[in-house]
């Protein structure tokens, strides 16, 4: 391309839009590109995807080795999917992928890449697009990426700080309500128990006029601290229900079980030895109430926390520092 000037006016110039160009043009383009054939040999790999991933054009073009740029071991990437016409594994591959109804326009996926030639991991939001010949035939398949890491970090931050309490960093309130409600569905279709915890420290109100409220404070967070302990399974859920009562949700544990695990936090929490001067023990005890049910379709959520808390009721009634069991499966009742 030559500019020439004359009389101070700009020349107009002829751009071949050849297909040189249109190949030049990729391989400019500020996106991250790469091309592959039908067969899934790369063609086209532009400057920023050799920015992006550390591997330069010569080193993949004519191959089909394009996945060492992203991953570790070998594994179709979203081009590969669309190119052999097998979208429906995209669910397995990756972290978020759009409906794959209509593969003429493109697919979206996003995925969390090791990207092993640089020292770095990437969160990529990536777009497949095929191009077709006249007949119909697919010709290529068009793979853009998006490195939009601190804005999946941001947005995980976020989440976090609306999930979590921000006092003892277990689960908030609102994410009890979700799960809980999850749970119940899950539990409904699988027909397994779903056992509730109700735990409400004994004479806080004493303790935080002894000791002030930032010493409260400390001890809602060791509190916290040893719930999360003895609760670790993947399936539970320890929360702060509110003030200084926690909840925890035990999927697919029965009665016995979970009345175990209400033991152990009470001994946990024992082996503490939280001074509260104020109180019959002489330290910070617990009461806790435990109710168990089948989810069944009569029945709500709202069904199992009254009874666990009705059960915690008692255990204040009998004495505190102990765990009392609501008689029976809920859903029986
Ligand atoms: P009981 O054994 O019957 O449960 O008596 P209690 O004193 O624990 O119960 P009560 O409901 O009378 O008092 C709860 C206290 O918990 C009062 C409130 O100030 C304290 N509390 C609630 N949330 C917090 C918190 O975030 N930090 C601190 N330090 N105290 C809190
Ligand atoms: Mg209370
Ligand atoms: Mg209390």
């Amino acid at each position: 391309m030559k500019m020439e000037e004359a009389s101070g006016r700009p020349k107009k110039v002829h751009i071949d839009l050849g297909q040189n160009f249109a190949v030049h043009l990729m391989q400019h383009l500020v996106v991250p590109t790469f091309v592959l054939d039908a067969e899934c040999n790369v063609l086209i790999w532009n400057k920023a995807c050799e920015r992006l991933t550390g591997i330069k054009a010569e080193e993949v073009i004519g191959t089909r080795d394009h996945w060492r740029a992203f991953y570790e071991s070998p594994r179709p990437c979203l081009a590969d999917l669309l190119a052999q016409g097998r979208m429906d594994e995209a669910k397995s591959l990756y972290t978020q992928h759009d409906n794959i109804a209509e593969v003429s326009f493109g697919v979206h996926a996003e995925n969390w890449c090791v990207m092993p030639c640089r020292d770095t991991r990437l969160y990529l939001a990536i777009d497949a697009g095929p191009i077709y010949d006249e007949s119909g035939r697919l010709l290529a398949v068009i793979e853009t990426l998006r490195d939009v890491t601190e804005h999946r970090n941001a947005q995980t931050a976020l989440e976090k700080l609306a999930s979590r309490d921000g006092l003892t960093g277990v689960a908030n309130r609102r994410s009890f309500d979700e799960r809980l409600a999850n749970e119940w569905m899950r539990d409904r279709r699988g027909r397994k128990a779903l056992s509730l915890l109700m735990i409400d420290v004994d004479h806080f109100k004493r303790y935080n006029d002894t000791y002030g409220h930032q010493a409260g404070d400390t001890c809602l967070q060791k509190i916290a601290q040893v719930l999360e302990q003895v609760v670790h399974r993947p399936g539970d859920l320890v929360a702060r229900y509110g003030g200084e009562e926690f909840a925890v949700i035990l999927s697919s544990t029965d009665t016995v079980g979970a009345q175990g695990i209400a033991q152990r936090v009470l001994d946990h929490v024992a082996a503490l030895e939280i001074p509260h001067g104020a109180s019959e023990l002489g330290r910070v005890s617990l009461s806790i109430g435990v109710s168990t049910t089948h989810p069944a379709p009569e029945l709500t959520e709202a069904s199992l926390i009254a009874s666990a808390d009705s059960a915690l009721y008692e255990a204040k009634h009998a004495g505190r520092n102990r765990v009392v069991a609501a008689q029976g499966d809920q859903a029986a009742k």
